[in-house]
């Protein structure tokens, strides 16, 4: 059933859910022998984390971040404003930070720096999305979901205004939406 907001959608739970079984099932191999540190970005990576660790099978913990990214907007500022910090040190760690989706990279390449300055024992980066298109500094992505073309997407943990994140599927919005 379609949401009466969406104009199109551009992944279905189905493709989703195998997409996602298969980035769980890499990174358990890649990480044999080694336990995680999932560190997820909220809120948008949350869904998708929660998704992906149940796909893992190795000994995985989980932390989370908040930090600042588009406000109500839908376009990046380039100034991350962390929120809600790390519980715990990560030094030592095989830490992979999880993320919605890369557009800019300006926020990833932010948590990248902050991040290694914690001496972490290995550093890796999953996203469920990639926006290639729109990128403005070069960042390192380990496991990619999916990428996109350039459109504003919503769903499955990302929002509008912090709307939709509970849409099951990724979708974008009627342009009359973004008028309102
Ligand atoms: P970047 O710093 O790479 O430009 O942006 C990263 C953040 O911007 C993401 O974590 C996400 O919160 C937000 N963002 C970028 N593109 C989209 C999009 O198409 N839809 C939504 N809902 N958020 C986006």
């Amino acid at each position: 059933m379609m949401h009466p907001h969406v104009e199109k959608i551009l992944l279905d739970e189905k493709q989703i859910n195998e997409r996602v079984k298969q980035l769980g099932r890499q990174i358990t191999q890649d990480y044999q022998g080694e336990s995680i540190l999932m560190v997820g970005i909220l809120k948008g990576a949350m869904i998708f984390l929660a998704d992906l660790v149940r796909n893992i099978d190795i000994p995985t913990y989980f932390d989370f971040m908040a930090v600042s990214s588009y406000g109500s907007g839908t376009v990046s500022s380039g100034v991350v404003r962390i929120l809600k910090d790390l519980d715990k040190s990560i030094e030592g760690k095989h830490v992979i930070i999880v993320e919605d989706i890369v557009d800019t990279g300006l926020t990833l390449q932010y948590l990248l720096e902050n991040m290694k300055s914690r001496g972490p024992a290995t550093l890796k980066v999953c996203t469920l999305l990639d926006k290639p298109d729109r990128r403005k500094v070069e960042v390192p992505i380990d496991y990619n979901g999916f990428s996109i073309p350039d459109e504003f997407v919503v769903g499955y943990g990302l929002d509008y205004n912090e709307r939709y994140r509970n849409l099951p599927y990724i979708a974008v919005l009627k342009q009359e939406i973004y008028k309102g």
